[in-house]
């Protein structure tokens, strides 16, 4: 099946047993056991529940995985991934992750002593560098949040393995629509399904797929005992949302590479991150391992405007935290997203204080121009 398909009849498709074509809510948190050991493959919600198994079974569905997993937000998904590590251990991160990725591992697993090494993991060879004995896995995001960094994940995966490391990818901006880590030999994918996978801003949901029987045992058996789950009714959400990413996400793109065009040649802009841009380091990197650019960008306003005034002065884009809603959301990496990372960090990646961060959403692509335009001319 192809992946439009897949997207709407992937994982458990309706109801067997009624015909409904939409899974329904199981909103319950136990289950009617028939006697000793006896029970009809369900014990209590936190181990499992149908609502939820749909979901999981359609994003293991549309990675290629082996299974899924789903969370109650993308950080409760990472978190579970980062507690199969033990004391000592230490973990690669690409050096512009988003904010809460580096804020879980600086300010709570360090305290536990696992410890991570930011490195630019688009530059293989300065990564091998890094590569010590206690290293246990690379995690990266392609594109990074918010300067669209692109890493070539086949690369990252074929040296992971060679050291024996897992290869782990925030698969959140591209979502297995445009990108599939897993087919290019990573070993866990996680996303926020908050973004562009529940699509429409009206819910928080993590989800995890691996690649093999070990760490799917492995991991629920922390998803159980941690006990991060997604509830019934916005694992429904999602799958919901999900059915129509493939039309949205066309939309999207359609739109961020009209707009990307336009920033590119604005005199008010600095510079444009956005990987559909032929002049976008890592542009060809992005065309072989993806089958699209997706439709956030990022820009760099001229010093001459005021960027507080442009936030202020925005109309139909809203300003405001998250992306990958049909809504248009602008955001400042600086202050919200990135600013639990220390601000010598932040100039040395780049994330500058006149970074803006746009989620081009699925308005008419003139009145998000229009949008732009008249606020920026109004924050001169
Ligand atoms: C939002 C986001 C997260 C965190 O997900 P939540 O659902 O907000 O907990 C992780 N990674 C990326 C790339 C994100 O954009």
């Amino acid at each position: 099946m192809n992946i439009e398909s897949l997207l709407i009849h992937g994982g458990i498709d309706g109801d067997k047993q009624t015909g409904a074509v939409s899974v329904p809510i199981y909103q319950t948190s136990t289950y009617r056991q028939n006697g000793l050991g006896e029970n009809n493959g369900y014990e209590y919600s936190r181990t499992g529940n149908p609502t939820r198994e749909a979901l999981e079974k359609l994003i293991s569905d549309l990675e290629h995985g082996y299974s899924g997993l789903a969370f109650a937000s993308g950080m409760a998904a990472i978190t579970a991934v980062l507690t199969l590590f033990k004391t000592g251990d230490k973990i690669i991160l690409s050096d512009n992750v988003y904010g809460g990725t580096y804020r879980v591992l600086a300010k709570v697993f360090q305290n536990f002593d696992l410890n991570f090494e930011l490195v630019d993991t688009s530059n293989i060879e300065s990564l091998k560098n890094s590569i010590t004995d206690d290293v246990k896995a690379i995690y990266i995001e392609t594109p990074t949040n918010p300067l669209m960094t692109i890493t070539d994940i086949k690369k990252i995966s074929e040296l992971a393995k060679s050291k024996k490391l897992l290869t782990i990818v925030d698969n959140t901006f591209m979502t297995p629509y445009l990108q599939r880590p897993l087919e290019l030999g990573a070993d866990i994918v996680l996303h926020s399904a908050t973004k562009y996978l529940g699509g429409h801003s009206d819910l928080v949901a993590g989800l995890v797929v691996v690649n093999n029987k070990d760490l799917s045992d492995r991991l629920h058996f922390i998803q159980n005992s941690t006990g991060g789950i997604l509830n019934p009714f916005d694992s429904w959400l999602l799958i919901r949302g999900i059915k129509t990413l493939s039309v949205r996400m066309d939309r999207h793109q359609e739109n961020a590479k009209y707009i990307s065009e336009f920033l590119d040649k604005s005199p008010l802009v600095e510079k444009v991150y956005y990987p559909g841009l032929k002049n976008h380091v890592g542009h060809e990197i992005q065309e072989k391992q993806a089958t699209g650019y997706g439709a956030v960008i990022s820009f760099v306003l001229k010093d001459t405007i005021d960027i507080n005034k442009f936030f202020k002065n925005l109309k139909l884009i809203t300003f405001g935290e998250s992306l990958g809603g049909v809504e248009s959301l602008m955001c400042h990496p600086a202050t919200m997203t990135h600013a639990a990372i220390p601000y010598e960090i932040r100039q040395k990646v780049g994330i500058v204080d006149n970074l803006a961060r746009l989620s081009v959403g699925i308005e008419n692509k003139e009145d998000l121009i229009k949008d732009l335009k008249s606020a920026a001319e109004l924050a001169k």
